[in-house]
């Protein structure tokens, strides 16, 4: 097996190794013998997250063009804007967010953050938003101002990279458990953790919790991106579609709108570790794999790792604080 992830361009931006942790109160509360946690939410840009390691691969490629603006887009608690905004602070680039949504009255949360961070923000509606990205674009580009577009989550081959990158450094950390539950939505954060595994022979059972879209469609997508990479940077690592598992039960009415249980799982990890998950991925990532302990899909005798893909600036966000604050 030859694999040189590292010859991949590539600036130093979050703090890692992120620790793991192990939730022992946690862990008997909802009953499985093992619980640890991959501390993401600790990568240490503007309240870190997971996105912040995709951007040390996209900002390298982003220097190498000769880029002077990022632009990205995302929904308005979106927490890679927020990293990317600041990840464009910290490296001199100015930073256009397209978010989509109607403009709140107050700025909260992740939102207030990109203000902070510097970013000028573009609304749009859904629909409008490719179309938007395209027309921003073409607009700096006119401008002089040398644009560089992150995709949607940074989910291309180069964000997949950094998470094949973290499944490498979790590896290290001598940590082996029978599965690794986490939420997925663009993607990238999956399709590396998968491709990782495959390069440094782990087994665990790799389940993402999907926020936003049916299992199908997910899977679909990860798998092409999966194979696109390896295509692209002749990785030699055979991945199928049974590596890539997703589970879409755990939607309720959809993004962003928390669930019973999604709350409850906040609660959970709050009051009985001490650890802030987010309202959005996270919350809901952590209501599947309490239920499927609890169903026996994942069998009491496990040993769990949750990776924790940051959020929690969205938990202060006004209409998540007055959700949080009415349920007791
Ligand atoms: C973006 C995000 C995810 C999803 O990661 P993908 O790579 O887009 O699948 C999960 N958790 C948090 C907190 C995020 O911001």
């Amino acid at each position: 097996m030859k694999v040189s992830l590292s010859a991949i361009p590539r600036i130093r931006i979050a703090n890692l190794p992120t620790p793991v942790e192990k939730l022992t109160r946690l862990a008997t509360k909802i009953g499985v013998r093992e619980l640890w946690i991959k501390r993401d939410d600790l990568t240490g840009l503007a309240f870190g997250g997971n996105k912040t390691r995709k951007l040390e691969y996209l900002l390298a490629e982003a220097i190498s063009h000769g880029a002077k603006t990022l632009i990205t887009a995302g929904a308005v608690q979106s927490n890679h804007c927020r990293q990317t905004a600041a990840a464009a602070a910290k490296f001199g680039f100015d930073c256009v967010l397209v978010l989509t949504g109607e403009p709140p009255t107050r700025y909260s949360g992740n939102l207030f953050l990109d203000h902070l961070l510097g970013a000028e923000i573009v609304w749009c509606q859904k629909e409008a938003r490719e179309t938007t990205l395209q027309e921003v674009f073409q607009h700096l580009w006119q401008a002089g101002r040398r644009p560089y577009l992150i995709p949607y989550g940074g989910s291309n081959s180069l964000g997949a990279l950094a998470y094949a990158q973290a499944m490498i450094e979790l590896a290290e950390q001598d940590i082996r458990v029978d599965w690794i539950v986490f939420p997925s939505s663009s993607g990238g954060t999956q399709a590396g953790i998968v491709m990782g595994s495959k390069i440094c022979g782990v087994n665990s059972r790799i389940l993402g919790i999907s926020v936003d879209r049916p299992a199908i469609d997910l899977q679909n997508w990860i798998l092409q991106l999966i194979h696109t990479t390896i295509d692209s940077y002749s990785l030699s690592v055979n991945v199928s579609s049974e590596d890539v598992w997703v589970n879409d039960a755990y939607l309720g009415e959809g993004y962003g709108i928390p669930t019973q249980a999604d709350i409850q799982a906040v609660l959970d990890f709050a009051r009985t570790e001490g650890i802030l998950l987010d309202p959005v991925y996270t919350g809901r990532a952590a209501a599947g794999m309490i239920d499927l302990v609890k169903r026996g899909t994942i069998p009491p005798d496990a040993s769990v790792l949750f990776w924790h893909t940051g959020g929690s600036p969205a938990l202060f966000a006004e209409g998540y604080v007055k959700l949080f604050t009415s349920v007791e």
